[in-house]
């Protein structure tokens, strides 16, 4: 072949879903080959953090993490929707709550069809 390909970061999703430290990250890609949705790629240029192809496709599962010798060197990055942190103040009340409904409608009981 005359012309040679190279994959990039999907640049459109708002979701970043995993962040490297490069202070701490070693490049050893442990957490690529681990990753069953095979959302990270190895970095081209050696001992540099792995490349986060396809965020979309995390499942947030944490394999990638557990992998990793080096605390710091990868984060997981929740979507807003489910980050812990994230509350809710009611101006008037002053009642704090977590995202979701504040009244839940009771759990649908009526069997699956067919
Ligand atoms: S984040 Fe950890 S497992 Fe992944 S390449 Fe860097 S040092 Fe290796
Ligand atoms: S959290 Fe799971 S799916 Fe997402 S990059 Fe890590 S190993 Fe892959």
């Amino acid at each position: 072949m005359e012309h040679k390909a190279m994959m990039l970061p999907n640049p459109p999703t708002p979701n970043r879903a995993i962040a490297f430290d490069e202070r701490f990250c070693t490049g050893c890609n442990l957490c690529v080959e681990i990753c069953r949705s095979d959302v990270l790629m190895p970095n081209p240029q050696p001992k540099q953090p792995p490349i986060v192809l396809y965020p979309d496709e995390c499942w947030y599962c944490g394999c990638c993490v557990e992998e990793c010798h080096h605390p710091g060197a990868i984060t997981l990055l929740h979507p807003l929707n489910q980050s812990l942190p994230v509350i809710w103040q009611d101006v008037e009340t002053g009642e704090v709550y977590r995202l979701g409904m504040r009244t839940p409608p009771p759990p649908n009981t009526r069997p699956p069809a067919g």
